[in-house]
């Protein structure tokens, strides 16, 4: 049995609506975009929506919208996808890791305020938030620096952005929402993307639905949708006159296959949604009653998850390397998900970052694992990938018995 890790789900008309695209002589800046801009903004429930080329496209444009720029500070969680991090470093602005909270992988609140104030506060208290080589006499200037918090819905769960609020409110910071995983996923009854003053959802091939490439930036600002459209769009304005350009911007333009694509997913989202519920509800089912795994769970707050992958967490006398290793055997693919950011090659170097610096992110980070998931799987290859699982674990303690 064939199984990948994930895999999009196309229908026939969404195949037919890219090919209409082909029949006509606009593959960019047409009307697809605009129509799927309109459509996804009644989605999400957000005034104005932006395409662009890719989930970190927007990142990087809701980063300028903010205001962030050289030397500022955005706290930010490790515990996430490289993308929620690399868009400070392309203002050269410095991500201020804060912990996760170890139920819900979010951003642990009570820690992002006690950061926040502390680097309002100046002083040598900042010295405990900023990354470890940040030179001595820089630190002083962190006072003022810190411009905006930059939550991610991590697996499809939004972060706990009442409290989040609170501390930008208190400190004027702006919030800027990832919710590149969570397309669908409801906060106390408020949908994703409707949480930060702006938000970036993203549509690669193994998200909730896809465009190939793509994502989009929401907002209720009409002064940033101007900003947004000039920025991704080569700095131009909105006279209409090609080549004035009254800004530095750049090509983050969504191109009409892809929006097409895009406005066809959309208009079965609930369909795509529901099948990515019926497959996690299937491996629940399936795996409830196994003994070293815990399968994910809901926070407090989510009133609607919405279904990204499938993260189960192994117990720590499970060898995970040799499980992903037993599985792949079987022909069943998994991933450790996240590696935390602050481990990365690129972040160490920079930054100084070691093993420790956040217990909670490396410890989650070190136990999760990402089975095959996505709406398309059938009931036969989430039993073939729950037996292997079953069977790779069983065997795993049998060894560990005879090493004992
Ligand atoms: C997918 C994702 C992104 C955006 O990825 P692109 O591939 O650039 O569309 C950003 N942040 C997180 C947390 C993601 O999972």
């Amino acid at each position: 049995m064939k199984i990948s890790m994930s895999s999009p789900d196309l229908a026939a008309a969404d195949i037919q609506a890219v090919r209409a695209v082909l029949d006509t002589p606009m593959l960019s800046m047409g009307s697809c975009i605009a129509d799927f801009e309109t459509h996804f903004a009644a989605y999400i429930g957000s005034r104005f929506s932006v395409g662009v080329s890719s989930g970190t496209a927007g990142l990087h444009l809701a980063m300028l919208a903010a205001g962030v720029g050289d030397g500022d500070l955005v706290i930010t969680t490790p515990f996430s996808f490289v993308a929620s991090a690399n868009c400070i470093l392309y203002e050269r602005a410095i991500p201020v890791f804060v912990d996760i909270d170890p139920e819900t992988f979010t951003l642990d609140p009570g820690q992002v305020a006690q950061a926040a104030q502390d680097l309002a506060q100046g002083g040598t208290s900042v010295i405990r938030w900023l990354p470890p080589n940040m030179r001595v006499d820089d630190r002083p200037s962190a006072t003022d620096r810190l411009r905006a918090l930059l939550p991610v819905d991590v697996f499809g769960q939004p972060a706990d952005y009442d409290r989040l609020r609170d501390v930008a409110d208190s400190l004027e910071l702006i919030v800027v929402e990832d919710a590149c995983e969570a397309l669908g996923a409801e906060y106390k009854g408020r949908r994703a993307g409707t949480l930060g003053d702006v938000a970036v959802f993203g549509f690669y091939p193994n998200k909730q639905m896809t465009t190939g490439e793509g994502g989009v930036v929401v907002t209720d600002r009409e002064d940033w949708d101007c900003l947004l459209r000039s920025l991704r769009n080569q700095g131009r304005d909105d006279s209409g006159t090609w080549l004035n350009h009254v800004r530095l911007g750049y090509n983050y333009r969504l191109d009409e296959l892809s929006a097409a694509l895009g406005l066809a997913q959309l208009a079965r989202i609930q369909e795509l949604l529901a099948k990515r519920q019926t497959v996690a509800e299937m491996y629940r089912q399936r795996l409830k009653d196994l003994s070293g795994v815990t399968l994910p769970g809901l926070a407090s707050w989510t009133t609607r998850a919405s279904w990204f992958i499938y993260v189960i967490c192994l117990a720590p006398e499970i060898d995970r390397s040799s499980l992903i290793a037993a599985l792949d055997k079987g022909g069943v693919p998994s991933r450790p998900y996240f590696t935390p950011i602050h481990l990365q090659p690129l972040y160490r170097e920079r930054f100084g970052y070691r093993q420790g610096d956040f217990p909670i992110t490396e410890r989650v980070a070190s136990s999760t694992l990402a089975l095959p998931f996505s709406g398309v799987m059938t009931e036969e290859q989430v039993e073939y990938v729950c037996t292997a699982l079953e069977e790779a674990l069983k065997r795993s303690r049998v060894e560990a018995g005879h090493q004992s």
